[in-house]
């Protein structure tokens, strides 16, 4: 059976402990690798590795960065098919998916950040007669990256790539649960010519190797994408060190679809935005807050769209939807799905498990679920589910919608369907979320801060946000 491997200092490594982790299929429901069990000693070479690499690389400046990481991204592009191929087997998602969205982003993100580091500056306050200051923004050494499962190499190269321009080693952990397209990064690293030690990545569970990162006291900075628990804990053992972190957490977004929208556009579009990757972005929606008098017409016509979705093989090109991330995480939604019923829900669609036949016999695919008949405040609409699952709400008029939208712990992204622009600006203003989009949704321009409010977390990413956050701002004031 093939085994993943470590990546210190250049080279593909096995852990220090020996020890191994399966790795599955969700299509079919069987183990198909080993990664490494890696442990604090396999961090702690990474860290040293990091160490040892940062003072060459900062100053082989930002054009040499830039260089570098746009060979790594071309390597990816020349290598497409394959890492689209390796990221549906090893997360569930829809081989076209990956095609379309996931691998291409992956590259896009290192075209950003290798470009965006030559365009970087930073301030200058002049006092008068008096004073200059001018803003020096150095790198500070070893970033720590922690990513999720659900868009595995998207997100992870959302991270190390803003760090590795900006001139920091970095030492990275993908989810143990994704971790084939990273080990796949990996093996281009050499051949790109980035230095030994500047990147590393260590695989392993988050309690052993994503918490060694954490609490590494030659790790300044983390940034981390994932469940807001993890992130409370990243936080609890982060803060009494000082460390500068970047919290990327879950969601629970709402959808407002006022009378006024264009139907059509966005009945297409919240199909899009409640299943794609099988509901597992956090920025899908999963509360949709339809105003009454379209209430019944909106819920008739999206039933029947979401009746019509295909689940099927990933490598299928018919598939709309594929296999959850986990056979833990297909219980998680299915208690879910019991619970809404519990609390009153009536599922409208979907609602169970989907068996398919042959090689998918065991694997771990959903229905698509649409749930009506539960308040604001029960836990259906409160908790994320970060699965298939969306519910329905009727509200009155944009004051309710607005309230009905604001009323969980989590502030990620809203979404808001209305032909009235007076109306967009002023829904958009009281919206309790860090990102907004209007009569759209899953538009990205990587220059724009991307993060969330209340529970959903901490700092932004994207553009001169992320470049910001992997430096460190020194003012320094010369006297006229
Ligand atoms: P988790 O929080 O379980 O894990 C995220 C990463 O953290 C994994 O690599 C995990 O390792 C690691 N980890 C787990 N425990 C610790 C620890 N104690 N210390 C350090 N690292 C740890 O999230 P999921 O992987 O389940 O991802 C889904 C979540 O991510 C959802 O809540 C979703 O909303 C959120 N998310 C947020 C986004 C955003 O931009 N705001 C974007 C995408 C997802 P391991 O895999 O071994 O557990």
């Amino acid at each position: 059976m093939e085994r993943i491997l470590n990546f210190i200092d250049g080279e593909l490594r096995t852990p220090v402990g020996e020890t191994w982790l399966d790795v599955y299929e969700p299509a079919r429901g069987v183990v198909y690798a080993q990664l490494p069990d890696s442990d604090a000693r396999d961090v702690d070479l990474a860290v040293t590795a990091a160490q040892r690499a940062f003072p060459a690389w900062n100053a082989l400046g930002r054009e040499g960065r830039s260089d570098a990481l746009l060979r790594l991204a071309a390597l990816i592009e020349r290598d497409l098919e394959g890492f689209v191929a390796d990221e549906s087997r090893d997360n569930g998602k829809p081989i076209s998916l990956a095609r379309r969205v996931d691998i291409p982003r992956a590259i896009a993100n290192f075209r950003f950040f290798a470009t965006a580091i030559l365009h970087f500056s930073s301030e200058a306050h002049v006092m008068d007669d008096v004073a200059v200051n001018y803003t020096d923004r150095q790198p500070f050494g070893v970033a720590g990256c922690i990513s999720p499962w659900n868009l595995p190499l998207y997100l992870f190269t959302w991270k190390i790539a803003p760090a590795l321009a900006a001139g920091n080693c970095v030492v990275a952990k993908p989810s143990e649960i994704t971790p084939y397209t990273a080990y796949r990064l990996s093996t281009l690293c050499n051949e790109a010519g980035i230095p030994p030690g500047v990147l590393n990545i260590v695989h392993g569970l988050g309690p052993k190797v994503g918490a060694a990162i954490t609490a590494h006291p030659s790790i300044p900075a983390v940034s981390f994408t994932g469940g807001t628990r993890t992130g409370a804990e990243i936080a609890r053992v982060a803060a009494p060190m000082f460390k500068k972190l970047s919290l990327e957490l879950g969601g629970k977004n709402p959808v407002l679809v006022f009378a006024d929208c264009d139907f059509e556009q966005m009945l297409r579009t919240t199909v899009r935005s409640s299943f794609t990757n099988q509901g597992q972005i956090c920025l899908c929606g999963s509360r949709i807050l339809i105003e009454r008098r379209i209430y019944e017409r909106f819920r008739d016509a999206f039933v029947e769209r979401v009746r019509a979705l295909r689940v099927g093989a990933p490598a299928d090109a018919a598939s709309d939807l594929g296999a959850v991330v986990s056979k833990e995480h297909m219980e998680k939604v299915l208690s879910y799905i019991a619970l809404a019923q519990q609390e009153g829900g009536r599922i409208l669609c979907g609602g169970e498990r989907v068996q398919l036949s042959g090689e998918q016999t065991n694997g771990w695919f959903l229905a698509p679920t649409v749930i009506e008949g539960l308040g604001p405040t029960c836990r259906t609409n409160q908790e994320e589910i970060f699965g298939p699952v969306v519910t329905l709400q009727p509200f009155d008029g944009e004051a309710d919608a607005v309230g009905l939208a604001n009323a969980t712990p989590y502030g990620l992204a809203s979404v808001v369907w209305t032909t009235d622009l007076q109306r967009a600006h002023r829904v958009a203003r009281l919206l309790q979320a860090g990102i907004v989009w209007v009569n759209c949704w899953m538009v990205r321009d990587l220059r724009t801060p991307f993060g969330g409010v209340k529970q959903s977390g901490v700092g932004r990413e994207g553009g001169l946000e992320a470049l910001r956050f992997f430096t460190e701002a020194k003012n320094v004031c010369i006297k006229l």
